[in-house]
């Protein structure tokens, strides 16, 4: 069936995570018409998906809500992929796409085995023509590759393969999706390519404004999501290299934040102080766009970008290094509570958290350590520190994970605020305490604290 006649009446999402859960539930709840399964080869996932809506394996403001309208209506979730790649018209593809830790490119760039995992799977098993959107955050020209498995296995189908970038930024992924500052959709400039893109325009134009939705060909729609993160990466990134200077020459990189961000060129957003970016996508998709400008021979624009990802790193030594200064000026032992793991508010997400790299250094330096996170589990805590090759017996002697914040405060040890939670800034409860706020006060001049 050519592109113009198909009719989209199922959709498939292959993985439930960050990126395919909230987005397939906004599609679901604003297209009541479609049928969306989203399958993932997490089996546990899946359960917990179609669980209790307390239990949602992704947290954000707002989804629970959707989830509880749409599933088991329009909104499915299944282990069984063969299934749900047969019946659709549209497969997105929103699996991981980690940074690749052996073979060439190892540690810069994306490991694209589960992509071509899923078009294997739907090369294999598609008897009728396809659309597949690429969601997850790719490599440039990754459409390529994922076209050639695709007319590997399949004779006689056709597949468009569009680009379809997710912007959503986890914490307010909801608000994000249904009032998105911009849909891309890249496809090929063919006649086909471009009838594939108008049904994908077709589903966002319920909700979203015609005017919001951009055209264009798929590399440079690839390149616009790395791009995008990057330059977002590049605001924190600046904030926190000017807010080591400010310490050194009497600035408040609060107010030079302020100053910055009143140009209207410029603009107010990402230029708070921090203890650097975290999440699964800012450094991964940086050291992506690193790896594409040295394969290409662009030197000195790799390492302009790679730059963002070397203060990130400065701006978290310089935390420890802050803590540990603390402790031995002021002949304390070496201890402290640790508020927020998540790698920023409202969301479970503790992927690349500032919290992790702080936390494994001081244990480095045999800190004992508190930790509490309203909302991520401390079987992930303790997971995110075995990633990073801390042994089980030193994370049982060292780390203590606490469930509440009054029990945390109720501990009275040196407090260091990481994730800005707004339970956190409780003055009432918080004033007495000694607390090391990276959010507001690591950057005042000559390192006050408030204790
Ligand atoms: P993101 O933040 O990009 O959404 P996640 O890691 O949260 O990334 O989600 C990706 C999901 O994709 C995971 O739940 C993983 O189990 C799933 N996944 C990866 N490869 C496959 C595959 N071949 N088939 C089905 N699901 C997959």
């Amino acid at each position: 069936m050519a592109f113009e006649k198909m009719k989209i009446k199922k959709i498939t999402c292959i993985g439930a995570g960050y990126v395919g859960g909230p987005t397939m539930a906004v599609i679901a709840q604003k297209c009541p018409e479609i049928k969306v399964t989203v399958v993932d080869s997490n089996k546990k996932k899946i359960e917990d998906w179609n669980g209790p809506l307390e239990d949602l394996p992704v947290f954000e403001p707002g989804l629970s809500e959707i989830i509880n309208k749409t599933r088991n209506k329009n909104l499915f979730f299944s282990e069984d992929v063969k299934k749900a790649i047969v019946e659709s018209e549209m497969i997105f593809i929103a699996v991981n796409t980690p940074t690749k830790t052996t073979g060439e490119g190892a540690g810069m760039a994306c490991d694209l085995k589960y992509v071509i995992k899923c078009a294997e799977m739907i090369s294999k098993y598609s008897k009728s023509n396809k659309i597949i959107v690429e969601k997850s955050t790719l490599p440039v020209r990754t459409a390529e590759t994922i076209k050639r498995v695709l007319d590997k296995y399949s004779d006689n189908i056709h597949f468009e393969v569009l680009s379809n970038p997710e912007f959503l930024a986890e914490g307010t992924a909801i608000q994000d999706l249904y009032k998105s500052d911009r849909v891309l959709i890249g496809s090929e400039q063919t006649l086909s390519g471009k009838k594939a893109a108008d049904k994908l325009v077709s589903i966002y134009e319920k909700w979203i404004p015609s005017e919001k939705i951009l055209r264009s060909n798929v590399w440079s729609s690839e390149l616009s999501k790395l791009a995008s993160n990057a330059f977002l990466a590049q605001r924190i990134s600046s904030i926190n290299s000017l807010s080591a200077l400010c310490e050194k020459t009497g600035a408040d990189i609060d107010e030079v934040s302020q100053a910055i961000g009143f140009d209207h060129r410029i603009g107010p957003y990402f230029l708070k102080v921090s203890p650097g970016f975290g999440g699964s996508c800012f450094q991964k998709d940086i050291l992506n766009l690193v790896y594409l400008c040295r394969h290409y021979g662009l030197e000195e624009v790799a390492d302009y970008w790679h730059g963002v990802v070397k203060i990130n790193d400065y701006q978290r030594d310089r935390i420890v290094k802050t803590i540990y200064n603390y402790s031995t000026t002021n002949k304390l032992e070496k201890k402290i509570s640790i508020l927020g793991w998540a790698f920023k508010k409202n969301t479970n997400d503790s992927r690349e958290s500032s919290s992790i790299y702080v936390a494994f250094n001081l244990l480095k330096l045999n800190y004992e350590i508190n930790v509490y996170d309203p909302r991520v589990e401390s079987e992930r805590i303790i997971y995110d520190l075995i990633l990073l090759g801390v042994n089980k017996s030193k994370i049982k002697e060292k780390i203590n994970i606490v469930n509440s914040l009054d029990k945390i405060i109720s501990l009275d040890y040196p407090i260091a605020i990481m994730t800005e939670w707004e339970e956190f800034f409780d003055l009432e409860k918080l004033s007495n305490l000694k607390i090391l706020d990276f959010r507001n006060i690591l950057s005042k001049n000559n390192v006050k604290y408030r204790f």
